[in-house]
């Protein structure tokens, strides 16, 4: 039962604690069809995602690395919102998740899901690199995939 901003508050919190204490998807892949690495050197995070990709389909994602609560919870809630979604899917949310950091009036997109907990850190705006620095890696990624040109990604 969310009753106001308060309670609100503490549901994101308990997520982004959670997603901080123990990340999902952490486990390079053995096989991975991509892999990318971002450093967001105003804070110090670093992330490292790697894509394993069948057709148009991301069926197994992984991400780990180093720096605040924010920039890990974000990679961890990453891994869990694309897994199993087509390419277009992933850059769609991504898409989404950037909007909601960096426009301050935008209702978050409902298909964000737990990613919506990072919300508040709009409000904060040196922080808005640490949460967006696993999904400038994740585009990195794709843009490997879709046989561009990969470069590190660095995000200040
Ligand atoms: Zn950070």
């Amino acid at each position: 039962m969310i009753d106001g901003p308060t309670e609100l508050d503490d549901l994101y919190r308990t997520i982004i604690l959670d997603h901080h204490r123990r990340p999902r998807n952490r486990q390079p892949l053995p096989d991975a069809s991509v892999a990318a690495e971002g450093v967001n050197p105003l804070c110090g995070d670093e992330v490292h995602v790697q894509l394993g990709i069948d057709g148009d389909r991301i069926d197994r994602v992984a991400a780990w690395g180093k720096g605040c609560s924010i920039s890990q919870s974000s990679a961890s809630l990453m891994t869990e919102a694309i897994a199993d979604r087509s390419v277009v899917e992933a850059e769609r949310l991504k898409r989404a998740f950037e909007e909601m950091m960096t426009v301050a009036t935008a209702e978050p997109a409902e298909e964000l899901g737990d990613l919506i907990a990072l919300e508040g850190v709009h409000q904060f705006p040196v922080r808005i690199k640490c949460a967006v620095l696993a999904w400038k890696v994740l585009e990195e990624a794709l843009t490997q995939y879709a046989g561009k040109a990969p470069a590190t990604t660095t995000t200040e």
